[in-house]
């Protein structure tokens, strides 16, 4: 696996919906905010990927997206930059309203991941794009210490990447509140569905206080029956993206 630089051109790329963005041509000549674009270049991050173009046109604009793409397509940038993008231009939320030692981590941006290694991948990836900003990325899945998470939260959370087990028993013992999610990302959608976790996620993002006027982005390997259910559940309005040839 992996990126295959010479021949992104020679990529078949499917995009489909209602008033579809123009992709990217580049990283710096996007609108992208000014200091994430000097993080991604410093990353070593040249070119966007096929996924890349049109993802972050297509979440910078707003928009829903299903996308499916094979793994090593570059799918983790294409959620993250665009999100934190936006963070950095919107700057720090106003303070929590609840205090004390009850207080609820309200981030802004929710992704969800099917395993451990997954989820430590995209933390790791969110940390390298935003270790300049007030961004403040957390990590959080099963088989370690809950408390250890939960003093992690506390020290901040604008960006949560969680397994779905794990987010759920946070939510129970009321230390996440979805209340303020702009942004949700369904990583990996297919796995997630192979490993049983449909109903933890539909609980997550049927949460009372989720907000509907979020924006909502699945990434997918391919797109069966079950992912074509989620997608119509969850997402509003929005654009199919499919890179490569993508298996039902
Ligand atoms: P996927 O989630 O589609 O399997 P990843 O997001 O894990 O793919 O990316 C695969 C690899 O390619 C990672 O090592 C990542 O750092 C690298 N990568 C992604 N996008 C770019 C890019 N635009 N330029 C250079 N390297 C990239
Ligand atoms: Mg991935």
């Amino acid at each position: 696996t992996g990126i295959n630089f010479a021949n992104y051109d020679d990529i078949p790329v499917d995009v489909s919906g209602n008033d579809i963005p123009e992709g990217i041509e580049s990283f710096q000549a996007s609108d992208m905010d000014e200091l994430l674009k000097d993080t991604v270049t410093k990353a070593g991050y040249h070119n966007p990927t096929p996924v890349q173009k049109h993802s972050v046109s297509i979440v910078c604009a707003g928009r829903d997206l299903m996308a499916c793409a094979q793994t090593g397509s570059g799918k983790t940038a294409a959620f993250l930059l665009p999100i934190l993008s936006q963070n950095f231009k919107d700057g720090p939320p106003p303070p929590s309203q609840d205090y004390g030692y009850r207080r609820k981590v309200e981030p802004n941006a929710l992704v969800l991941a099917p395993t451990r290694e997954l989820a430590i991948q995209i933390f790791e990836e969110a940390r390298k794009f935003s270790y300049r900003s007030w961004v403040r990325p957390c990590v959080c899945y099963g088989g370690q210490p809950i408390g250890d998470q939960m003093r992690d939260l506390d020290r901040g959370c604008g960006l949560l990447v969680a397994t779905p087990g794990r987010l759920v028993d946070l939510i129970d013992r009321g230390k996440i509140s979805l209340g303020r999610i702009g942004y949700l990302v369904l990583d990996e959608a297919d796995r997630m569905l192979d490993m049983g976790f449909e109903p933890q996620i539909r609980r997550i993002v049927e949460q009372e206080n989720m907000p509907y006027e979020r924006q909502t982005l699945m990434f997918s390997a391919t797109f069966p029956r079950n992912i074509q259910m989620l997608a119509r559940d969850f997402l509003q309005d929005y654009i199919f993206l499919a890179v490569g040839r993508v298996g039902s």
